[in-house]
């Protein structure tokens, strides 16, 4: 049976509907997801109010008096092609310690599924910002009747950190990432360097001792091109300026010089190793926002060459270094401490107290640290990410050994110390020894920890490095 012809309109139907049939395969391609990275980036002020200790200082003798900057907390989630996540939280604090990182990594993990590896967590140490619990004790002891305020603040900051980190996940979208370098000179070896002399040393090109004038750049992109964020590291005490105010010092300044240079766009610091290096010049708001512009010229210079696309994978890796402290402190130590008059007086006591109850609760143990070190592979690029004042030697070695896609932060995820190399650590002064004072340490650190961390850096940076 032969079926009548199709009326006109009909056919038209039929000819339209084969060009959709036709289409469909490009119709489900444009819908998909695009293969590639996703980024998602979320920030929040956390400046405390007035009237909360500080840290960074030991003489300061009074409460925050107000803000002259804001102070955030940042993060950049990212996923691979294949839907491995990692999120990087970013700070304007001085310093945090293992247990408040371990408490938003454990609640990620409990919403996301994150493993411990995949948060990294990273202070831009500017030393105009809240004394948080349990960090830092001995440096500016708080009185009693202020301590809870610092109790609720560290409380509220975990909280916030794990909503910015989690606002950033669920904002996972396709996005371009790329990476580059320029270089920024304000950072100088505060060893080997008196402040007063650097101008003249710097002028005759005479600076002495290593330093680290790298600024590495990550720079997020939408699809269409737009800039959403961009990650700067550089390393560099943030110690410009000795407020009594909230501040985020060069950092704060130049990612508040960045953002507003590119309207729009998240704009993190991470910390790299400048345990050992100061700014200079240094103590005037003028200074600050100098080396502010300075470092955010250094991420536009690096902005403007052709960024090396990021292609690959995302992978992480995590341990705990087992380290010792070289002694525990004798009973004359501790009574010398807690009696003799000198400088710092309540810092000495107050470092009295903390090494003898830990001595008392650990007894042999006391001498024992798991210190963190982490990896990231976003590509062909690692990151390194080590706990404490790290001093710059460690970055120099390891990015000679690991290559030039290598980037090395400190001050990551535990602020227990500082991490001297084994040179420093000879040499001793305050980054090798007396620094340990502050800190609630029992001593210095044993020699040997230099090897120890690197070898544990290089395993774990195998194991996320891919072929
Ligand atoms: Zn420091």
């Amino acid at each position: 049976m032969r079926l009548p012809p199709a009326p006109a309109c009909g056919r038209r139907w039929i000819r339209w509907a084969a060009v959709l049939v036709a289409l469909l395969p490009l119709v489900r391609l444009a819908a998909a997801p695009a293969p590639g990275w996703r980024a998602g980036l979320a920030r929040e002020a956390v400046t405390p109010p007035a009237g909360l200790w500080m840290t960074g200082y030991a003489v300061r003798t009074r409460p925050a008096d107000g803000k002259a900057q804001d102070l955030w907390v940042k993060a950049l989630a990212l996923a691979d092609p294949a839907g491995n996540r990692g999120v990087l939280l970013t700070a304007d604090l001085c310093a945090i310690g293992r247990e408040h990182t371990d408490a938003v990594a454990a609640e990620l993990q409990r919403r996301y599924g994150l493993p411990r590896s995949a948060v990294m967590t990273n202070v831009s140490h500017t030393h105009c910002s809240p004394a948080l619990a349990g960090s830092l004790g001995p440096m500016r002891p708080i009185p009693a009747a202020d301590a809870a305020k610092t109790a609720d603040y560290t409380r509220v900051l975990v909280r916030r950190m794990v909503d910015v980190a989690a606002a950033a996940l669920e904002r996972l979208a396709p996005a371009d990432l790329a990476w580059s370098e320029d270089e920024a000179t304000f950072g100088i070896n505060r060893r080997e360097n008196a402040e007063k002399d650097v101008p003249a040393l710097r002028a005759a090109g005479k600076l002495k001792g290593p330093s680290d004038p790298r600024v590495p750049l990550l720079a997020v992109r939408d699809r269409q091109g737009a800039l959403l964020g961009l990650l700067v590291s550089y390393a560099c005490h943030n110690t410009t300026l000795a407020l009594n105010e909230w501040h985020g010092d060069y950092a704060g300044s130049a990612q508040a010089e960045l953002e507003r240079r590119h309207p729009g766009a998240t704009v993190m610091f991470a910390s790299g190793c400048g345990a050992d290096i100061n700014p200079n010049p240094r103590r005037e708001l003028a200074h600050v926002e100098q080396h502010g512009r300075d470092l955010a010229d250094a991420a536009d210079r690096a902005l403007a060459k052709p960024l090396r696309p990021i292609v690959g994978g995302f992978a992480s890796a995590w341990a705990d270094v087992p380290l010792t402290f070289s002694r525990q402190p004798s009973e004359e130590e501790i009574r010398t401490a807690r009696e003799k008059d000198q400088p710092n007086k309540e810092m000495h006591q107050a470092w009295a107290d903390l090494v003898s109850e830990r001595q008392q609760k650990l007894g042999e143990a006391a001498i024992n640290y798991a210190y963190p070190v982490q990896t990231w592979a976003l590509g062909q690029v690692t990151w390194v990410a080590l706990g404490g004042e790290v001093v710059v030697d460690y970055a120099l070695r390891l990015r000679r050994e690991l290559g030039d896609n290598a980037w090395v932060f400190g001050y990551s995820n535990d602020l227990m110390s500082y991490i001297p190399s084994e040179r420093v650590l000879k040499e001793g002064r305050y980054e090798g020894a007396t620094s340990m004072i502050p800190y609630g340490k029992p001593g210095p650190w044993s020699p040997g920890l230099e090897d120890k961390i690197v070898q544990q850096v290089h395993v774990l940076a195998a194991q996320v490095r891919r072929p």
